[in-house]
Formats: C-alpha cells, structure tokens, sequence
C-alpha cells in the first residue's frame, strides 16, 4: 500500500541536504553560478560514494547564499515534509554555511528560516558542526547553538566525515552545548565500526546517535543500546544508496528493533539518495513485512526521542492518536 498518507515522524534530515537539485539550479542561475558538474543528464545529484557525495553536497550549498536563500530552502523542504505526511521533523542546520559561523550572520539566518511555514508540519532545529572542519570550527558552530538555544533550536549535533579525527576532539563542544540545555546527538557507526559508537557515547554523551547501525556488529554495544534507551536514527534508504548496505533485506534495522533497541527511520539528504518518507516506509514494508502497527510504534519511539519540549510533543501525540 502506499504509505503517504500515514502521519511520520522524521528525526534525522539535513536541511541542505534536502534541497531538491532543481531549486538548486534555480539559485545558482540567478547567481550565475556554475555548478552544472554536480548534476546528471537527468538533473539529479551526481557522485559515486561517500567522498564524492560529501563534495557535491558542499558544492550544491555554494547556491544559497544569504537568509532569504534559507528561507526559500526551509519554505521547500516544509512543502516536501508536507506532501510525504510527515507532520514532525528535526532538520540540521549548519552554522558552517550559514555566513561561516558568525553569530551576528547565524541569527540573522536562523530568523529567516523560522519565518518559513506550512500549515501542519512542524520543524525544529538541531544545530550542526561539521566533523571534517575540525574542533575549531566545531566550537564556533557550538557557540552559534549555544547563543540561539530555545524552543526552535532544541539541539547539538555532528555530522560529516567519520573519520575525521576523534570524538574527544570535539567534547568541548558538546559540553558547551549540554550546559546551555541543547539535546545531543552525533553521526556514529555509519562508516566507522562499532568502536565508533562506543567512543561518541563515551565522549560526547549524546541520547541519540546518527546512523549507529553498525553498533550490530557488537553484541555488548547493542545490549548497552538496548538499556540505555540511547535511539538510533536509521536512514535506511541512505545506506542503501551509499553501499554501507548492499540491500534492504540486509539491513540491520529490524534486527537492532526486535533486540529492543530504540530505532527510528529518516531520510538523510532525501533527494541525493532517491528517497522520501513515504519510500522509506514502503521499503520497510516489502524488506521486512511492516505493517500499521510497527509504523506507529516507530512514530510513538521517534516522539518519544524527539528533543521538542513536553507541550510540542503532546500536540503532536494528539495528531497521532487522531489516526
Ligand atoms: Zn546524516
């Protein structure tokens, strides 16, 4: 069945990257921008693996250059939230590229963002430093997080290359962003192994990890997931699409799920990796038999480790419950 209509929950989505290419071409024609290499003869996103991936990302938001661009971004990215039900969602937004980590450019960002709307979705943001631009930048990017803090900006997060470095580099960081209330969560176990996840747990004392889905390869990882409550957010079709996983079916997902860890699915960067929520959830529905059921235990575990406030998530379990 078509699953577009069923009300999702999404956790784990990076507002760049979920810029669809042809709002991107639109920008970067007005600026006369030439990022024509990014693209394929069909318009879409163009690499091959993850390096290429990271590189055209970054490439694809040379196009948005100023607040209104974010706006117009965050206004598109609501629409697609909208058209695929989902009614609650996390984006990661990056002071990184938004006017370099100023403070006076980020506010001067995140108030267009905030200004963008559509009726029934609501969006939060998780602030985001990026790995691979080293523990320098990534304080910058926690000051920017720790200066907005509030009832939009609700988290911390990391995400690019993994293998950038160690997490303790960036523990000064996370720090700073628990003791100003922000949630914490970082990309982990996506390219690097369990022991990645191990050491982000232990260093960074996130409640949620990105990816995290080759903590399965650790029994004692998986149980200490299992106990701790600490969520993965699963983006299934990202995997897929990048060869972490050679196919659905041998996905971990389920089986991090039936071990009683808390898991939750997402889209990544939805049009690099030729997925929406509703694909997810179809895909989940013919790898792994999931029905209604599984799908609103999902949303009750994505609400349950959604970094909103208590009054947000209670609007929003009253929609659930309206199925
Ligand atoms: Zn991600």
């Amino acid at each position: 069945m078509s699953w577009k209509s069923f009300p999702k929950i999404e956790l784990h989505l990076h507002l760049e990257g979920a810029a669809d290419p042809a709002f991107i071409r639109t920008l970067a024609a007005e600026k006369s921008l030439d990022i024509s290499r990014i693209f394929d003869k069909n318009g879409n996103y163009k690499f091959d693996g993850f390096s290429e991936f990271l590189t055209v990302y970054e490439n694809a938001t040379q196009a948005l250059q100023s607040p209104e661009d974010f706006k117009r971004l965050t206004q598109s990215v609501l629409e697609n939230l909208a058209e695929n039900n989902v009614i609650y969602a996390e984006a990661f937004i990056s002071p990184d590229f938004c006017g370099d980590r100023d403070l006076g450019a980020w506010r001067e960002y995140l108030a267009a963002m905030r200004e963008a709307h559509v009726e029934g979705v609501t969006l939060k943001g998780i602030v985001t430093c990026i790995r691979h631009f080293g523990p320098e930048k990534a304080r910058e990017a926690a000051l920017c997080a720790v200066e907005t803090a509030g009832d939009w900006v609700v988290g911390f997060g990391m995400a690019g290359a993994e293998n950038f470095g160690r997490a303790r580099d960036f523990s000064y960081s996370f720090d700073m962003a628990r003791e100003a209330g922000l949630r914490l969560t970082s990309h982990a176990g996506e390219w690097c192994g369990a022991s990645s996840v191990w050491e982000t747990l232990k260093e960074l004392r996130v409640e949620r990890i990105g990816h995290g889905v080759h903590s399965i390869n650790d029994p004692k990882l998986v149980e200490h997931l299992a106990e701790t409550g600490v969520a993965l957010e699963i983006n299934p079709g990202s995997n897929v699409a990048l060869g972490v996983y050679p196919s659905w079916i041998d996905h971990p997902m389920k089986r991090l799920r039936d071990v009683g860890v808390k898991v939750t699915v997402s889209t990544d960067d939805p049009p690099f990796f030729g997925t929406t929520m509703t694909r997810e959830f179809e895909e989940l529905e013919s790898a792994y038999g999931w029905g209604i059921e599984d799908f609103k235990l999902l949303n009750e575990t994505a609400l349950e480790v959604a970094f909103c406030d208590l009054a947000t998530k209670d609007v929003i379990t009253k929609r659930l419950e309206a199925l």
